[in-house]
C-alpha cells in the first residue's frame, strides 16, 4: 500500500487490503468498523543554515504541525536541551526565545544508557505548544531516534487549545550535531520552509476478522497491530510487522488441531500515530462487550526477535502464564513481566479491566528506522517475525482456552 497516513488514500487502500486478506485466509465476520481520524498533509519541507555559512539541513515536519508562510521563517536559533531548560530560560528572561527558532537538542540514548524514547518524546509532542506562548517563531527538535544518518524522525505534535500554533519540525541527528557545533561557536541563523497543513477530520476504519471459539464464541481474545503509518517510508516495521504478526498468529491458531474455547479476534487498528482514534474507537464501540474480553494482545515494536510479554491482569493468571512461558523458552520469548498497558491501541481497554498483553521484542535497531524514511520493507527480519507470530499464537491460544477470565479490577493500577 505504501505509506498509510491516517485518512490518506494509502490508508483507505490498506483498509480494503486488510479485509480482502482476512477473507482470503478464511476469517469469519470480516468487517471494517469506521472511526473519525485526524488528517494532515506534509507538503514541502526544507531548512538551511543561513549564517555563519550556507548549509542544507535534513528536516521533516512533525505530524499535525502548521506550515510556515510560503517564504519560510528565517530567524536566529536558540538551543534548549530540554523542555525544563526552556521553562528556566523564560523564567530568567521572558524574551529568551522571542522572535527565535527554538532548537530542542537532547539526544535519545540507546536502551539503558540515558534518556530513551519515552523520556524525549515530550519535546516533540509539546515543544511547539510550550515555546509558542513565549514568542518563539518555530521549533526544531533533534530527531527522537537513534539513526546517525541524515534521516529525520517524524511523530505527532500537539498544540494547546486556544494557544499559538507555530510550525514544528524534526532535524536529523547528524544535522542536530552540526547545529550544536555551530551554536557553540556563535550565533546561528536558519531558514525553515514547511508546506504542511492540518486537514479536516477524515474517515478510516479498524479492520476486524475472527476465528470463532469452540465453546464460548461470545468471549474474545484480541490480537492486534496498527494499520496506519507515518508517510516518510512505507511503515514496514511500524507497524506492518505488527499487523503481520497478529494475522499470522491467528492463522496459526486456526490451522491447529483444536480451536480454543474463546473467539480469536484480529484487530488492525486505525490511526495509532496521530490521535489513537482506532484504539479509543474500539473500546467505546465494544464497551458493553469488554467484560467478555479475556485478553488483548498488541504487537507494535517492529520486526525484532521475540523476548516475551508484558502483562496486566489479575494475579490469579500468573500460574497459567508461567506454564506457557516454559513453552515459549525455545523461541526466546519465555520472559514475562507484570505491568504495562500492553500497547497504545489496547490501552483504552485498561479501565474496563481487560487483561492486556504486549509482545516484547529485540529493539536494538528499531529506533534507527522508526518514523523515518528508512522504515521500509528491506528492514523486515523474516525469521524473527515468524518466531514473534508463533509466540503470540501460543500465549493467545492459552488465554483463549482458560476456564475463566482474569480481569483486573478497574481500581488496580497497572
Ligand atoms: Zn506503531
Amino acid at each position: 500500500m505504501g505509506p498509510r497516513l491516517a485518512g490518506s488514500p494509502g490508508d483507505r487502500a490498506a483498509v480494503a487490503w486488510g479485509q480482502a486478506l482476512l477473507r482470503e485466509l478464511g476469517f469469519s465476520k470480516v468487517r471494517a468498523e469506521e472511526v473519525t481520524v485526524t488528517a494532515w498533509e506534509r507538503g514541502v519541507e526544507t531548512a538551511t543554515v543561513v549564517s555563519p555559512y550556507p548549509q542544507k539541513l535534513v528536516v521533516t515536519a512533525l505530524g499535525g504541525s502548521v506550515g510556515t508562510p510560503p517564504e519560510g521563517i528565517t530567524a536566529p536559533v536558540v538551543e534548549m536541551k530540554t523542555l525544563e531548560a526552556l521553562e528556566e530560560a523564560v523564567k530568567a528572561d521572558p524574551d529568551a526565545v522571542r522572535g527565535k527558532i527554538v532548537f530542542f537538542s537532547r539526544r535519545m540514548a540507546r536502551s539503558g544508557e540515558g534518556p530513551g524514547y519515552g523520556a524525549n518524546v515530550p519535546m516533540r509532542s509539546s515543544g511547539a505548544a510550550k515555546a509558542g506562548p513565549h514568542g518563539a517563531l518555530a521549533v526544531l527538535v533533534r530527531s527522537i531516534g537513534t539513526s546517525t544518518s541524515r534521516f529525520a524522525h517524524t511523530g505527532s505534535t500537539n498544540y494547546a487549545d486556544g494557544g499559538p500554533r507555530i510550525p514544528a519540525a524534526a532535524v536529523s541527528n547528524a544535522d542536530a550535531d552540526l547545529l550544536e557545533r555551530l551554536l557553540a561557536r556563535g550565533p546561528v541563523k536558519v531558514k525553515v520552509v514547511l508546506g504542511c497543513r492540518p486537514l479536516p477530520p477524515s474517515t478510516s476504519a479498524n479492520v476486524i476478522g475472527e476465528i470463532p471459539g469452540s465453546e464460548k464464541p461470545d468471549e474474545v481474545v484480541v490480537i492486534s497491530g496498527h494499520l496506519d503509518s507515518w508517510d516518510l517510508g512505507t511503515g514496514a516495521i511500524d507497524d506492518g510487522a505488527g499487523c503481520a504478526i497478529a494475522i499470522e498468529a491467528a492463522r496459526l491458531i486456526a490451522e491447529g488441531v483444536r480451536r480454543p474455547r474463546r473467539t480469536i479476534r484480529v484487530v488492525l487498528y486505525a490511526n495509532e500515530e496521530s490521535g489513537l482514534a482506532g484504539g479509543k474507537g474500539y473500546a467505546a464501540r465494544h464497551a458493553a462487550e469488554l467484560p467478555k474480553h479475556a485478553g488483548a494482545f498488541e504487537a507494535d515494536s517492529g520486526t525484532g526477535a521475540p523476548l516475551g510479554f508484558s502483562w496486566s491482569a489479575a494475579d490469579t493468571l500468573e500460574p497459567a502464564l508461567a506454564a506457557v512461558a516454559k513453552l515459549l523458552e525455545p523461541l526466546g520469548a519465555g520472559t514475562l513481566r507484570k505491568g504495562g498497558a500492553g500497547g497504545a491501541d489496547v490501552s483504552p481497554m485498561a479501565p474496563a479491566g481487560v487483561p492486556l498483553f504486549g509482545l516484547r521484542q529485540e529493539t536494538g535497531r528499531y529506533f534507527d528506522f522508526h518514523h523515518t524514511a528508512d522504515d521500509t520493507f528491506d528492514k523486515i527480519e523474516s525469521p524473527s517475525l515468524d518466531r514473534a507470530a508463533a509466540s503470540v499464537a501460543a500465549l493467545a491460544f492459552a488465554v483463549a482456552d482458560l476456564p475463566g477470565i482474569h480481569a483486573l479490577p478497574s481500581s488496580e493500577s497497572r
